[in-house]
Formats: structure tokens, sequence, C-alpha cells
């Protein structure tokens, strides 16, 4: 990461963060680097190359239970790095600035990051393939975990607070399926026991 730009804090700035009105925004994703980095395969913090067999995923709980990410993957130095350093991730109770973000997704350079689901997953995988989102984007859907760690303000996340930030998603995640049938459910509720049984034990230690 010691070649990108730095902050005004001194910090790198991440790879994929967008221009807002000629200045970097790191709570903005550039919606072009994100399909450059799904095309490329190159890390999304760095814009560097990453080994398709290693590529790391800094996701939410409950990406756990759908197994799908909108955000390209990452090295595993630059993903801790994230859970480490980005103010967004390592602090989840800091209130984002939410003031002059583009408007829509369609109109501005990018994406607003979505709400802070207060534990990050680093999750390691073998590869992700392409999916249609159902509403003209795509999404990556993760093969399965090689690896699993799980943060919480720059440090290693408890079986609770894992917990309970799944849950806390669970219930938007049912919601999609409002119209769905019973299978779906049934799917879903099958997804979240094999999530829960990747959690670490009582203790914390992944
Ligand atoms: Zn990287």
């Amino acid at each position: 990461m010691a070649h990108l730009p730095l902050d005004d804090r001194g910090y790198p700035l991440p790879w994929f963060v967008a221009k807002v009105n000629g200045k970097p925004d790191p709570r903005v994703m550039d919606a072009r680097k994100r399909i450059l980095a799904i095309a490329t395969g190159c890390c999304w913090v760095c814009g560097r190359g990453i080994a398709p067999d290693r590529a790391v995923f800094v996701i939410g709980p409950m990406c756990l239970v759908n197994r799908v990410s909108a955000e390209p993957p990452s090295h595993r130095e630059c993903a801790e790095y994230s859970v480490r350093a980005c103010p967004f991730l390592s602090r989840p109770h800091a209130k984002r600035r939410e003031n002059d973000l583009p408007g829509t997704l369609a109109d501005g350079p990018g994406f607003a990051i979505a709400r802070n689901p207060g534990v990050s997953v680093l999750y390691e995988t073998t590869g992700s393939e392409v999916v249609p989102d159902g509403r003209g984007d795509v999404l990556l859907r993760l093969f399965a975990p090689t690896s699993l760690s799980f943060w919480r303000e720059g440090r290693t996340a408890t079986r609770e607070e894992i917990l309970s930030s799944i849950e806390s998603g669970l219930p938007l995640l049912e919601s999609q399926c409002d119209d769905c049938d019973g299978n779906r459910i049934e799917d879903l509720r099958r997804a979240y026991a094999q999530a829960v049984a990747l959690l670490p034990a009582e203790g914390g230690a992944a």
C-alpha cells in the first residue's frame, strides 16, 4: 500500500475511494473501480493484482449467511489494514458524516458505504462468481471460506458480538423472502445454521 496517496491525516487513501468535487471522499466508493476490480481481479484496497485463490473479502456478518459481497476482495495484508485502520470499520459507533454525500448511485461518482454492521469478517476463499443482483448490477457469490477471522473496533470480535450482528440483520434477509415460498425460507434457515457453525467458540478466538 506504500504507493497509495495519503489523506489529510497522513493515512493511505484506499484505491477504491471516489473523488467528490475533485477531492477524494473516503465515504464513497468509485463505481467504475468496482467494475474494474471485479473484471481484472485487482485488490480493492491497493489496486494491485491478487492471486485469485488467496482473495480476502471484508464482509459484514450477514454476508456469511448469504455468501454474497458487493465489494471486490483484497490482499490479506490490505484487508487487515482496513479493519484496523479504517475509521468506518474500526469505530462502529463513530457517527458518519452524512453531509455532502452524492445523491443517488446513478448520479454520483460511486456509491455510499452501507450501514456499519459493527463486526467485520475477513473471508478468505479460493474464488467467487459474478451473479446478477436483480436490479441491473452484479454481486459476487463467494466460494466456501478457507479461513475466517472476525473483527470489531480493530480487535478480534467475540462470538456474542458476531451473533448479535447477524441477528440484527436477519429481519432484512427475511423481508427479502416475503414473497418467497416456504422452500426459500427453509434455505435461509439452513444458510443461517451453516453460518453459525463457522463462528469461533466462546472466548472469541477464530
Ligand atoms: Zn492490496
